[in-house]
């Protein structure tokens, strides 16, 4: 099973952390964008450099946007750490994998909008990370409607 880990920019550390807890368990992270190269949105070598060395050191906002995109395209379910502000870009990404009918799990701060309730709704990470586990494994199956708490 693929993942796509979306959350705000500003809890990166956090979604590398549930995504290395579903490494371990198995599941693969589609794009950790929390450790992509910021001049091609690349993900950096586990040595910390770019993979094709592009040799930009701008922000490329673009090619970040693509490179996200592309690893919600390339998931089975987009996980939504739901961050209690800002964060508008894991919304965006959110309603681009509803749109291309991708599983969603929402975790964390509810209640920041009303299309949280087409997704499969945790009050606690922990509780939604060992439902994709569960997922992973084919133990547990997504409730129809989506809705589960
Ligand atoms: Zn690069």
């Amino acid at each position: 099973m693929r993942v796509y880990v979306a959350t705000a920019w500003g809890l990166k550390k956090e979604a590398a952390a549930w995504a290395a807890r579903l490494e371990a368990e198995g599941v693969e992270i589609t794009h950790r964008w929390w450790r992509a190269c910021v001049g091609c949105g690349l993900e950096l070598t586990p040595g910390g450099q770019c993979p094709v060395t592009c040799g930009r050191l701008d922000v490329n906002e673009d090619a970040a946007a693509r490179m996200d995109l592309r690893g919600v395209r390339e998931a089975d379910v987009l996980w939504l750490l739901v961050p209690g502000q800002l964060g508008a870009g894991c919304f965006w990404e959110a309603g681009y994998a509803q749109g291309l009918k991708k599983e969603i799990v929402c975790s964390g701060n509810l209640g920041r909008t009303i299309f949280e309730t087409q997704t499969c709704r945790f009050d606690d990470h922990e509780a939604a990370f060992r439902y994709l586990v569960g997922l992973a494994h084919g133990i547990a199956v997504i409730a129809p409607g989506g809705a589960l708490r």
